[in-house]
């Protein structure tokens, strides 16, 4: 009995479901993952992301055949060969079934359902299990059976249903019999460009992942509540990357959390309580895909923000993607991003209300910039995130509530400490000029004037906000 395995967004072997389902019974079990090398950059999938994946493929093969499973790692260009890869493999391997993880985004969801009509036809059997949430998508519904629309609505709903349909960690597999492939035998069809930078910011593997957790629980989470927010002194976790590419599950976090919480999530340790919070936002950004699949195709939740007149790029924008706006928190968020990859939560918040809100710039642009730069570019956090702040999605924030970058730089850094970190030639200023220095303390350090006059555009957009909500 030989069994397919197909990774995909879960290239971990502990607590893969679809991974210990494939295992089970003795089968002999062949992995596989398709190298979408086209796809991805169509979507514009970040170098650090795709560095930081094809590292973890390495790291991946050997946890595997450790177990006695080969891995086998396919170049497809696109999507729209995978059925056709997967179903030649699974005849050359004589695999009757194929197991994976489902995934929620509208071109996967696609995909998955051309292999399963391929192989169906085949009289070849698919079998997917649920991994990326907690709860599956479609298990927290309100009272007229609809996906919520509302995050604290959600989240008392599932704490609800949590109770009784959650089902925990997934064993690992034991260790079959080796197969023909081993480590250094793997065709991998990519080169690693080294970058030792990188590696050091995100270095690859279950076993760092569960270090980085494990740091985060016993150091970091006591003090959550209170520090998540200042990016001077990260009091978050950093694991979006690990979450992103499944190197962790969300099961995993969950029961790291609880375990130091006696079991609890709504109530004890504030650490805890807050932090589940965020990864129930990840789960409810996660629900919607399914419930609302329009989310996928660019669009806004709410139709009529389109007509908002959204810049489509120009000057204004250059400035923002290059850390140029002469507004502190936002150039240093940038920064951030194209330095490492990844920027704080609250600096994000920051960045892509300043872009949609005080330079009108359409959240899209935004949306596209963060997935060329993340290492934890995530479809349905970074959408749920850009409409949370363009004010155009579920549950977003009001569209008269604009961030007052400068106030929110003397709030969250007030000693300035992200600031200098990301913006050195501002880093002798004092902690009260930092956050908007001078004009003649700009001119002489070469950081830009400031590129729109707050106060006027954030007056601006509201009024077109408030145009439209009353002419719809
Ligand atoms: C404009 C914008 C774009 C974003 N793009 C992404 C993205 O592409 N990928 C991504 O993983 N997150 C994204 N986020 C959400 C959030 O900023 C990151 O998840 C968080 O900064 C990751 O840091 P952490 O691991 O230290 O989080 P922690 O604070 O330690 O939280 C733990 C985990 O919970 C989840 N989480 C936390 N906050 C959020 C949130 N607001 N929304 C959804 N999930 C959350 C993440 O998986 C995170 O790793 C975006 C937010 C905004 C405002």
């Amino acid at each position: 009995m030989i069994h397919l395995m197909w990774f995909r967004t879960d290239l971990r072997v502990y607590d893969n479901p679809a991974l210990y389902a494939a295992c089970a019974h003795g089968a002999r079990v062949v992995a596989v993952f398709l190298y979408a090398d086209e796809q991805w950059q169509k979507h514009g999938i970040a170098p650090v992301k795709l560095n930081f994946l094809q590292r973890q493929l390495v790291s991946l093969a050997q946890d595997l055949a450790r177990l006695g499973i080969p891995l086998r790692v396919l170049p497809v260009p696109t999507y729209a060969s995978a059925a056709e890869q997967l179903l030649a493999l699974a005849l050359s391997e004589g695999a009757k079934h194929i197991y994976a993880n489902q995934e929620y985004e509208l071109n996967e969801r696609i995909r998955d359902d051309q292999v399963e009509q391929l192989f169906k036809a085949r009289n070849l059997g698919v079998i997917w299990s649920h991994d990326q949430c907690l709860l599956a998508p479609g298990s927290v519904l309100n009272g007229e059976a609809k996906f919520y629309q509302n995050f604290s609505a959600f989240r008392r709903k599932w704490l609800t249903v949590w109770k009784s349909e959650y089902s925990g960690l997934t064993p690992a597999p034991a260790i079959r019999e080796a197969d023909s492939a081993l480590p250094g035998m793997i065709d991998f069809p990519f080169v690693i460009n080294p970058n030792k930078h990188w590696e050091k910011l995100w270095a690859v593997g279950e076993a760092q992942a569960h270090l980085r957790l494990m740091h985060f629980i016993e150091k970091k989470l006591p003090g959550y509540a209170t520090c998540r927010d200042f990016p001077g002194e990260p009091g978050s976790s950093v694991i979006s990357p690990y979450l992103a590419l499944g190197i962790l599950s969300v099961r995993q976090c969950l029961q790291a959390a609880r375990s130091v919480n006696m079991g609890q999530i709504e109530d004890g340790s504030p650490g805890v309580v807050s932090w589940v919070n965020e990864l129930l936002w990840r789960e409810f950004y996660r629900h919607l895909l399914i419930g609302f699949p329009r989310l996928c195709r660019y669009q806004p939740f709410k139709p009529e923000t389109d007509r908002v007149p959204w810049l489509a790029g120009g000057s204004l924008f250059d400035a923002w993607c290059n850390g140029r706006t002469g507004f502190p928190l936002v150039d240093a968020g940038i920064r951030q991003l194209l330095r490492t990859g990844w920027m704080h939560n609250r600096v994000r918040m920051v960045v892509a209300m300043f872009l949609t809100k005080d330079l009108m710039i359409d959240w899209r642009l935004g949306e596209k910039f963060f997935m060329k730069h993340l290492v934890d570019g995530d479809f349905a956090s970074n959408n749920g995130g850009w409409q949370w702040s363009a004010s155009t999605g579920v549950d977003a924030a009001p569209y008269f509530r604009v961030f007052n970058p400068e106030l929110q730089s003397r709030r969250f850094d007030p000693d300035g400490k992200y600031l200098r970190k990301f913006i050195p030639e501002l880093s002798d200023l004092d902690n009260k000029s930092i956050h908007n220095p001078t004009v003649a303390q700009r001119e002489v350090r070469g950081y830009p004037q400031a590129i729109v006059d707050h106060r006027a555009a954030a007056e601006m957009v509201k009024g077109y906000f408030k145009h439209v909500a009353m002419t719809s």
